[in-house]
């Protein structure tokens, strides 16, 4: 990798997400080589991916290049590169661009989605967990209701309009939500010859509550509003495999749909050259002491959803959310400037601001530490806070018209079938 050798020590950053930027920005004052490695050149905020999908949002305003967020850093480099595999003993790491050494190593991957083996379900339900997966979901879906639109056969039809969303958890209930107000608010104008009512949006979860991460209050209300929004809501009910054309649950039931998005899990994106007692099995998180340094090693750091740091107040690791990875990756940044000027790190202590998530228009959950609450003022904090927190003042300002725009005139502009979606055969 054509990177120039200085004197100065390089710190090799891999992943561009929330815990790498917020490690990077920080790093501006520190004297050393940053080298930031990502698979994309650009930052996702995925809290929004799913305003996406379903046409409510470009995905330039969700997305922002990686040189920008970093371009004022001296001493910086970017290279757009998937990283293969780490030598700690070597101190290099080996990407698809080529090789690289560090002093040290910062692993920000996050997360892939975890179909826990099922291979049926891996081909052919829908992940949601970068921007052209977003974009997949939305072709998929206008693909499937032009389709419609032109079909006689009623079960076929009926297929193409059913949505199966597996997984409750705040990705499902958000795009549950906003599917239903698809069929509510926008393809009645759309497609004027079809009877929208045939559209069935299901939500699968397995466990007895939707959000389990939030609490009981916020589950109960969450589900009220997407019974009134008229989604169908299945507690307790496991699905075992996906054709691509027929789901089939547990208990023998089957459901012939044509859109089946998966989002119930996330495993590690871990990077092999590691010994295997370093990654704890099935979550593939990299196990970190309260410095976020990688068991075993003094120079090699994770932060973010791929950090596994069990704490007394979080025996299991922090929750893969955003707050985390940002919290992380700033105290990550000032403990090298203190490793390198000798002086002591200070350990990890994850500031909880709370919980929230979308169910659509004017419903929201919010779950703080003081108080608990749903509806309007939900949404309008959830609507705050997602704005403020998106990357790039451009970003803040689309998107912030395309929700005025939206909520004025019960649309969602984006219905465009820019790349179509192939469904695996
Ligand atoms: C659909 C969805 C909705 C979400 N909604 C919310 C929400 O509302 N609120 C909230 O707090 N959290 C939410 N989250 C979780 C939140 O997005 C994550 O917790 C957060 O992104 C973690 O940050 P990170 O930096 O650890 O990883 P990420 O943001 O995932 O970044 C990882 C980066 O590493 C790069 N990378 C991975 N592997 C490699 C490799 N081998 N080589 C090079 N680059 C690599 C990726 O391209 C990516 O840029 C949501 C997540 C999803 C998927």
């Amino acid at each position: 990798m054509n990177i120039p050798k200085t004197d100065k020590k390089r710190v090799v950053v891999i992943g561009g997400g929330f815990a790498g930027i917020s490690l990077a920005k920080k790093l501006k004052d520190l004297d050393v080589q940053l080298v930031l490695l990502d698979k994309q050149n650009y930052h996702t905020f995925q809290p929004l991916l799913y305003q996406v999908s379903t046409s409510g949002l470009e995905p330039d305003s969700i997305a922002y290049p990686l040189r920008k967020v970093l371009r004022k850093l001296n001493n910086f480099y970017f290279r757009w590169a998937t990283v293969e595999r780490i030598d700690p003993e070597q101190r290099r790491v080996i990407t698809s661009k080529g090789d690289l050494s560090y002093d040290f190593l910062v692993l920000a991957t996050g997360t892939k989605t975890n179909y826990f083996g099922n291979k049926d379900i891996e081909k052919y339900t829908m992940p949601m967990k970068s921007v052209p997966q977003a974009l997949n979901i939305r072709s998929l879906m206008l693909q499937n209701f032009e389709k419609a639109d032109d079909c006689v056969d009623e079960k076929e039809r009926n297929a193409l309009m059913n949505f199966c969303i597996i997984g409750a958890g705040p990705t499902g209930v958000e795009l549950a939500g906003a599917f239903a107000e698809l069929k509510n608010n926008v393809f009645p104008k759309d497609y004027r010859h079809l009877d929208i009512s045939e559209m069935q949006i299901h939500l699968f979860e397995g466990g007895p509550r939707i959000l389990p991460p939030m609490s009981v209050k916020a589950s109960k209300k969450a589900l009220q509003f997407l019974c009134k929004l008229g989604v169908t809501v299945r507690l307790n009910t496991i699905v075992e495999g996906y054709d691509g054309e027929t789901l089939t649950l547990k208990n023998g039931e089957t459901i012939a749909s044509k859109n089946c998005i998966w989002t119930a899990g996330v495993t590690g994106a871990a990077i092999e050259g590691f010994n295997k007692d370093v990654l704890v099995d099935r979550i593939n998180r990299y196990k970190v002491n309260e410095f976020n340094q990688v068991e075993g090693y003094t120079n090699i750091f994770a932060i973010g959803d791929i950090a596994l740091m069990q704490t007394k107040e979080y025996p299991k690791g922090h929750p893969q959310v955003a707050q985390p990875a940002i919290q992380q990756g700033e105290l990550l940044a000032k403990n090298l400037k203190s490793l390198l000027l000798g002086k002591e790190m200070k350990p990890f202590r994850y500031y909880d601001k709370g919980t929230m998530a979308t169910v659509g228009r004017n419903k929201a959950v919010v779950d703080l530490k003081r108080a608990k609450f749903g509806g309007f003022f939900a949404w309008y904090i959830w609507m705050f806070v997602h704005l403020m927190a998106l990357v790039g003042f451009r970003n803040r300002v689309i998107v912030f018209f395309n929700w005025v725009y939206n909520y004025i005139n019960f649309d969602k502009a984006a219905r465009l079938i820019v790349r179509p979606y192939k469904p695996k055969e």
